[in-house]
């Protein structure tokens, strides 16, 4: 299909690897988005990365806004990571035993963070959210659990559930596979709705372990929600001893050192982390007060366990970059040049008047096609815009510009982006929408 932008990049050698790829996986991938399927083209197969830019396998080069999906606060192969990393591997990469580093990464955590007083590492965010799940229901002896539409937490069984119709229903399963009887546990109603979250905890008194959010949701648009909301959604918690936890997977240390739940002054009882702490390599975390932990085994009756768990080169690669973000104006330079990208980008739509909203908060980013102030549910983003995302996408990639091939997905920057290549990046944006809006 000709969007009538500039001629596409040569794919040659990434069609190749795809074609040999679906001989192997299913789609030709290991997770689903990866399949290009919501964007033009094949899968671009990436050779390698440094700073802000990627390359791929025919030799195309990108600045990069997936970040691997958010791990990589710093850019690509950071010498601090990567030396860390090079070093502790010396000594081999795995024991199924404690190390002194799990203490370290801890202890850098559990320092500088005041929503976890104690914590336990996983390999994945599903694992640790679960994981989560699991310690509420044991923690409270309830069995519900409330989740809202848009928000995403992994692919565990009971979280892979979407909204019934209705305003408070049992969900319906969003996956083939899972069981009714789970999907049954989960209740999903919409975000920034406290009359929905007031009647499904009348509806189902005494019987809700918890209530799981997002910190901010970022994973269907980026659905900013109210502080007032949040406050609310803590106090109806309390109210009725649910526990609240905040699925901090992209938000953690992302936001700031205390992710969204110091964005927002809220202490949730259980908050979920992964992808940053990991540094680009397999790290999860939960953690909630002494107390709550102490469910957990062996101390507890929680069970949860893996061998990878605490790995030490997964820790290392943790505590290296962990170490620069608690380096003083490091948020603060991130996030001003954060906004300063989105909000220029913002400038440029609403002087041509094109149908674009930028959403950001923190060094997140999206790129709403739409004219609506606030996106804040599900439902507010219309399926249709994604068509402008397509060729969006397509437009940038031909312009050296990398973004997560879905539109319902954010954008992040990272301390390797430099105000040359926001610049450029700023430039190929603006010529994409141009021909977006042709
Ligand atoms: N929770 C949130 C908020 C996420 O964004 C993700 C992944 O994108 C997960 C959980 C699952 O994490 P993982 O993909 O590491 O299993």
């Amino acid at each position: 299909v000709n969007t009538g932008g500039k001629p596409d990049i040569s794919r040659e050698k990434s069609a190749e690897l795809y074609e040999k790829a679906k001989n192997y996986f299913p789609g030709g991938v290991n997770s689903p988005v990866r399949a290009f399927k919501s964007v033009y083209g094949t899968p671009l197969f990436i050779q390698k990365g440094d700073g802000c830019y990627v390359w791929d396998a025919d030799g195309n080069q990108f600045i990069d806004f997936c970040a691997s999906w958010g791990p990589l606060i710093l850019g690509h192969n950071n010498a601090k990571v990567r030396e860390k990393v090079t070093e502790v591997m010396q000594n081999g990469m795995s024991f199924g035993a404690p190390t002194a580093l799990e203490n370290e990464l801890a202890e850098l955590i559990i320092k500088n963070n005041k929503f976890v007083e104690k914590i336990r590492f996983t390999s994945s965010g599903t694992e640790a959210v679960m994981s989560a799940i699991r310690l509420a229901r044991g923690y409270t002896g309830r069995d519900k659990i409330i989740k809202f539409e848009g928000c995403y937490h992994g692919h565990s069984d009971s979280l892979l559930v979407k909204a019934g119709s209705g305003l408070v229903t049992f969900g319906e399963t969003s996956s083939a596979g899972v069981p009714k009887s789970f999907a049954q546990e989960t209740i999903v109603i919409p975000l920034n709705d406290t009359e929905a979250l007031t009647k499904a905890f009348e509806q189902f008194k005494d019987e809700v372990a918890a209530v799981i959010i997002e910190g901010i949701p970022a994973n269907n648009g980026l659905l900013m929600q109210d502080p007032e909301y949040i406050q609310f959604l803590q106090n109806i918690c309390k109210e009725h001893k649910a526990l609240l936890i905040f699925d901090e997977v992209i938000t953690g240390f992302r936001l700031g050192f205390e992710g969204a739940a110091g964005h927002y002054g809220v202490k949730p009882d259980i908050v979920t982390y992964g992808k940053i702490i990991g540094g680009g390599l397999p790290v999860g975390m939960y953690g909630a007060s002494a107390e709550i932990m102490s469910h957990i085994s062996p101390d507890g009756g929680v069970y949860q366990a893996g061998t990878l768990s605490g790995n030490p080169v997964a820790m290392a690669a943790g505590i290296a970059q962990l170490t620069e973000l608690l380096r003083s104006g490091f948020y603060k330079d991130l996030n001003n040049k954060a906004s300063e990208f989105a909000e220029s980008i913002q400038r440029f739509a609403t002087a041509r008047n094109y149908k674009l909203k930028v959403f950001y908060v923190g060094s997140i980013f999206w790129l709403a096609f739409t004219d609506k102030g606030k996106i804040q549910t599900a439902e507010d983003i219309d399926p249709a815009s994604m068509e402008k995302f397509k060729i969006m996408h397509r437009e940038l990639l031909n312009r050296g510009i990398y973004l997560g091939p879905s539109g319902y997905e954010v954008g992040f920057i990272s301390a390797a982006h430099t105000k040359i290549e926001l610049e450029k990046a700023k430039r190929a944006i603006f010529d994409s929408l141009d021909v977006v809006f042709r």
